[in-house]
């Protein structure tokens, strides 16, 4: 693996440059220097180890190392469940206006008006959006909404006197959702999906006890399938004294068509990052606004931007919030990204993108099926679950098709998820690809399948295009290795 990588990259930083090379002039210093200040009991002893390089190898570096990588900016990206559509640039622009790039999350109410008026007027886009009336935009991303949303319905439980015991998800549901379900001190539930790849409202009916604190399902699931007897599924849990929870990442498919709150849910986070194209992946910044039904609002995290009169400001403490959930406000520049996006899009372009995202899903549904397995074979929302099923008996499995895909510049589907389907190839357009870019997909599996017959050990060892080809995945999260140093100096 080593050896791959230096092949790929050529040279790391370090090793690039000139003794003495650097990338600006500073200004003799005027003020003390830090010698004179910091006790020598504190100082470095030996000058950092750092590159030392001029400005256009920084560029060229890093420019370089940007293009090794798959991102949205360079082709398609059809990885199910993650909603990998198009980042508008006007997104950035707007939040790299330095009035609100240079403000401090400290600096007095009156002096901060714009920043307080916009996150107010996104709390209440979002809430149009969703049909639920209180917000709060401080969870990070998904996984950290759910936790929230989570520990919202335990203290509206605990104020009821009992906290309950037990979270019930279907067997579909995304890996965060036990997970989170876990942090906040509840046990999970699971239950099986029925034959169609939906709730079983049976099984569920016999799953609800006393000690239900809520169902969390995400609609469209993860089969990229409408929960149609969402409102059945409603009144079974609420009959219960449960909450019902929806897990938003799949917003895609509903914004301007239908709304989590009509359809009976007292809670559900966005992925800002996901539904409203702000900036995802790689471990950046997220964002995952929790809304809920006015009985939950008093618990919401503490403090939300308000209007006051005309002006705009913090709303006043409130002593049943279950605290604080990221410092300051959670991560601001996503909510200016997300609220330009939504302006721009207007609320029949919002309704748009969710058309043409189904559009595009469907349309790969149905020219796939001549050579992929299509195990739940009805009309779907924004995405689309096949199986390699077919393709195993031949041989060659889904990780080897999905990293054939890397070859032809495209990004992978999701693969083995949702567990419940064998071979999983998860499918996400989105709606900012063209139709173009989708035939080529197409061509791509088609020529994939092609080659499962006529060169299967030339897929087994795929990629063949990329800057390091097959690597061991396992062996690369047990024996984690990242320090360019170890053993060099
Ligand atoms: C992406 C996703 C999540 C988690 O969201 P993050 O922002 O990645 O934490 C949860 N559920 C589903 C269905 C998702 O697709």
């Amino acid at each position: 693996m080593d050896e791959n990588i230096s092949i790929v990259s050529g040279q790391l930083i370090f090793d690039l440059g000139h003794p003495g090379r650097q990338g600006v002039d500073l200004p003799a210093i005027d003020v003390p220097r830090k010698e004179d200040l910091v006790p020598a009991a504190y100082r470095r002893r030996n000058a950092a180890r750092l590159p030392e390089v001029s400005e256009n190898e920084v560029v060229r570096h890093y420019t370089h190392l940007s293009q090794l990588n798959h991102h949205v900016d360079k082709a398609f990206y059809p990885l199910g469940s993650c909603t990998m559509k198009y980042n508008p640039k006007i997104n950035e622009e707007m939040a790299a206006l330095p009035e609100f790039a240079n403000l401090h999350p400290l600096q007095p109410e009156d002096t901060i008006q714009g920043a307080l008026q916009l996150m107010v007027e996104l709390s209440e886009a979002l809430c149009e959006i969703v049909g639920l009336p209180a917000i709060t935009l401080q969870p990070a991303a998904g996984a950290h909404g759910e936790l929230t949303g989570l520990l919202i319905m335990r203290a509206y439980h605990e104020s009821k006197g009992n906290p309950r015991k037990t979270v019930i998800i279907p067997d579909s549901a995304h890996g965060t959702n036990p997970a989170s379900i876990v942090i906040s001190g509840y046990q999970v539930v699971q239950i099986p999906s029925n034959p169609h790849g939906l709730v079983d409202l049976e099984i569920l009916k016999k799953s609800v006890t006393e000690d239900t604190a809520a169902f969390m399902i995400t609609n469209p699931n993860t089969l990229g399938l409408f929960e149609k007897q969402v409102c059945d599924i409603s009144q079974v849990i609420h009959d219960a004294g449960a909450l019902l929870y929806m897990d938003g990442a799949n917003m895609n498919a509903l914004m301007g068509i239908a709304r989590p709150g009509d359809m009976g849910f007292d809670v559900v986070h966005l992925n800002l990052h996901k539904t409203f194209s702000t900036p995802h992946g790689g471990g950046g910044p997220g964002s995952g606004p929790v809304a809920v039904k006015p009985l939950l609002e008093p618990f919401l995290p503490y403090p939300r931007a308000v209007r006051k009169g005309d002006r705009y400001g913090w709303e006043a403490p409130r002593k049943t919030a279950i605290g604080r959930m990221h410092s300051f406000q959670g991560n601001f520049g996503m909510v200016v990204r997300a609220l330009a996006y939504i302006r721009r899009m207007g609320a029949l372009g919002l309704r748009q993108a969710s058309e043409d995202a189904i559009l595009n899903a469907n349309y790969l549904r149905v020219k796939l099926q001549d050579i992929l397995d299509l195990p739940y074979n009805t009309g779907c929302m924004h995405e689309v679950v096949f199986s390699a099923n077919r393709q195993k008996a031949r041989g060659v499995r889904a990780t080897d098709m999905a990293k054939r895909l890397l070859d032809f510049g495209m990004h992978a589907p999701t693969v083995y998820f949702p567990l419940i389907v064998p071979e999983a190839l998860m499918i996400e357009p989105t709606e900012t690809e063209s139709r173009q870019s989708l035939d080529r997909f197409i061509e791509a599996l088609q020529q994939i399948d092609r080659e499962v017959d006529e060169a299967p050990e030339m897929l087994h060892k795929a990629p063949h295009n990329t800057p390091v080809s097959r690597l061991d995945e396992a062996g690369a999260a047990r024996n984690l290795d990242i320090n360019y140093f170890a053993g060099k100096v």
